[in-house]
């Protein structure tokens, strides 16, 4: 009798909608397990069910989608990021055509101004940012030109950080904005870290103050969460949070595995940590409307702890009587948010690499998987480029 009615309370519930007390669904195994789920994670799972029709669950161990893009309303209802500023820009049109059909977009273009003991000034360094810091009334690109020729100081091969500013701007200019700017940033003076970090920031001649030139910027009209959620709604996809997967079962466990986590981490740091350069947020609520002219403010004197002011509302569009801020505070322990670029990381990298390319059914990606300072569209490209070589090696077989 208790089992039929066990039995029947189950179909009655059923024909309800809802699932009775202690009723649990057998979910079949996957085909593919994704070990995170941000964009490289998100991406590889949507063109999995997708394009290869291929049943998949998606495990991230935080409480949410998204990956460091997660956005959310703060308890006061200003839309903030919770791992820092995500500003989204490309020159890919295939990311854009993808990502777009998982979001609106509203058009947004950065802009920073970094402040030198509270004189600002536009970044990256520009004829007006010149004008303004030297009051030298340099009218074209020309002048602007022989007025940096005059400061650069030459480096015979360019490699490192310090390299790349001291030969375009000199030292006074590279004192003032890259020194401490990088030293907080990364723990290592410029002249540690491959050139490829400060080149992120270029030095222009003419008075363009947005901080990307890409042909597409913009954000994504209702937040980056949103357009997670519809990009992972699929009925080919399960998705589990607070889910490490390293506590995952065999039943969870498909053919395939995508791990877009720490690469070090997969293999039991084998070879030792790769470092990783993390932050510590702090989120603050203003009673004003707004605090700062801009997205972002710089911070770059040494004595300063931040590296950086954001104020969200510009990014978002958003109207509300209050705003939200979040200081960005360097830290050594902690999620690892920041790949560090220099040569004996990249050495190690290699290593754990090597063992990547031996592990049968696992393929890493993303900016932690492939250890790449990446931006949000470059892992959404690699992503893409991935899936598309995996179609081929399954055709070729
Ligand atoms: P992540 O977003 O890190 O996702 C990896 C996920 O894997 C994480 O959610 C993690 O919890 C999960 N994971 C790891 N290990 C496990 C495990 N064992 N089990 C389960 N889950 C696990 N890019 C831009 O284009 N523009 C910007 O303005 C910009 N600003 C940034 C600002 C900051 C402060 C930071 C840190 C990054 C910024 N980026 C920006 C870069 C951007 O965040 C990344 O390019 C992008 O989010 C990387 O996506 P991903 O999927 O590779 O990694
Ligand atoms: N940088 C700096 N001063 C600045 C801005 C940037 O020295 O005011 C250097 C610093 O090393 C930083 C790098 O340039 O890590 C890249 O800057 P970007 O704004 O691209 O950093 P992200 O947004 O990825 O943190």
């Amino acid at each position: 009798h208790r089992r039929m009615s066990g039995l029947l309370e189950q179909a009655v519930a059923r024909r309800a909608g809802r699932r009775p007390p202690g009723f649990r669904a057998r979910r079949p195994r996957p085909d593919v397990t994704v070990c995170g789920a941000g964009f490289a994670g998100a991406v590889m799972a949507r063109q999995l069910a997708e394009q290869s029709g291929q049943r998949v669950l998606v495990v991230d161990r935080r409480p949410h989608i998204g990956g460091n893009a997660f956005d959310e309303l703060n308890a006061d209802g200003l839309l903030i990021h919770r791992y820092g500023p995500h500003i989204f820009h490309t020159n890919a049109p295939e990311v854009v055509d993808f990502l777009s059909r998982f979001t609106e977009w509203r058009p947004y273009e950065h802009r920073v101004l970094a402040d030198l003991d509270g004189r600002r000034v536009p970044l990256p360094i520009n004829r007006t940012t010149l004008n303004l810091l030297y009051d030298a009334g340099l009218a074209t690109e020309a002048e602007a030109e022989a007025f940096l020729a005059a400061r650069a100081e030459p480096v015979a091969e360019i490699r490192s950080s310090r390299d790349v500013v001291v030969s375009a701007v000199g030292e006074e200019l590279y004192r003032l904005f890259f020194e401490g700017y990088t030293r907080k940033q990364w723990g290592l003076d410029p002249s540690q870290l491959d050139k490829a970090v400060t080149a992120r920031v270029p030095t222009r001649l003419n008075t363009d103050d947005r901080y990307f030139t890409d042909r597409f910027q913009a954000m994504p009209r209702d937040g980056y969460t949103a357009m997670f959620a519809r990009m992972l709604d699929h009925p080919l996809i399960e998705v589990r949070t607070g889910t490490d997967f390293h506590d995952l079962g065999p039943d969870d466990r498909g053919e395939m595995t995508v791990y877009t986590g720490p690469i070090d981490a997969y293999f039991g740091h084998r070879f030792g940590a790769l470092p990783y350069r993390s932050l510590t947020f702090a989120h603050q609520t203003l009673p004003q409307r707004q605090f700062q002219p801009v997205g972002v403010v710089n911070y770059p004197a040494p004595d300063v702890p931040f590296t950086r002011i954001t104020e969200y509302k510009h990014l978002t569009g958003q109207e509300h009587p209050m705003t939200a801020l979040t200081y960005e505070y360097p830290a050594d322990e902690g999620d690892p948010y920041y790949p560090i670029p220099r040569p004996e990381n990249q050495a190690l990298f290699r290593r754990y690499l090597a063992l990547a390319d031996a592990e049968k059914g696992v393929v890493f990606t993303g900016r932690l998987g492939s250890y790449r300072y990446y931006n949000m569209d470059q892992v959404v490209a690699q992503a893409l480029a991935l899936h598309r070589r995996l179609m081929q090696v399954g055709a070729d077989a």
